[in-house]
């Protein structure tokens, strides 16, 4: 059975823009920021720093742009044979048999945290989180990625007491190259990794640039950043 979720929950949840900070939202009295800054966070965090609280815009890049049409072809794709139907249809259908969704929102207002999953599965005894990667290597970054969508996906289904899988699979392919079960273990280290995020919002510390300059040399900051240390 594959279905598409709409997401009536999240709707109730009252928030507003931070008045000075891209992209995070309050919600419930506490910033909310997009889980995906987590893959940019392991790449460098001053990165994060420079777009979303210095607003400084750069070209994406070609990397990036790929991804989106990508992920935008894979929506399409989806969407051809997706049924439209509601997040508790959708939990209560998962009991008897396998549903599937694409862009599959989750929050978590306690945590801070709020994306939208590349690929869920939800099947009687246990649900998978996917998220889709260019190449095939798992990196800590993408890891926690998926980790913090655990997370969020946990909080929004506290009775739910399947057991949750996360993974990274290989864009447009059926390739998974990296799968774990989200234990206690991965979900304290992704506690700690989001309050740490929280600090930097806060203010209570700051953020550090990348030691390694083939970093550097790839980022699409590097001719406006103050901490480069690129090889020009
Ligand atoms: S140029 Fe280097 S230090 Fe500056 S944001 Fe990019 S990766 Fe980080």
């Amino acid at each position: 059975m594959i279905s598409k979720n709409i997401k009536p929950e999240t709707q109730k949840i009252k928030s507003r823009w931070h008045p000075s900070i891209r992209q995070v939202q309050i919600i419930e009295n506490k910033p909310n920021f997009p889980i995906s800054w987590l893959n940019t966070q392991g790449y460098c965090e001053y990165s994060l720093y420079l777009e979303n609280f210095q607003h400084i815009q750069v070209e994406d890049t070609q990397q990036m742009t790929t991804g989106t049409d990508e992920h935008q072809i894979l929506e399409d794709e989806f969407k051809k044979t997706a049924t439209v139907m509601s997040y508790d249809e959708m939990q209560e259908i998962s009991q008897k048999q396998k549903v599937v969704s694409r862009e599959f929102f989750v929050i978590s207002p306690s945590d801070g945290i709020r994306g939208f999953i590349d690929e869920i599965w939800i099947m009687p005894d246990s649900v998978v989180i996917i998220d889709d990667k260019p190449g095939d290597k798992a990196y800590d970054s993408m890891k926690n990625q998926v980790y913090a969508y655990a997370l969020a996906y946990q909080q929004m289904n506290p009775d739910d007491k399947r057991d949750i899988y996360v993974a990274l699979r290989t864009r447009l392919t059926d390739n998974i190259f990296w799968q774990t079960k989200f234990t206690s273990n991965e979900k304290y280290q992704i506690k700690r990794l989001i309050n740490h995020m929280q600090q930097l919002i806060t203010g209570k510390t700051f953020f550090k640039p990348t030691s390694n300059s083939n970093k550097c040399k790839a980022c699409r900051f590097n001719q406006v950043c103050d901490n480069s240390i690129s090889i020009k």
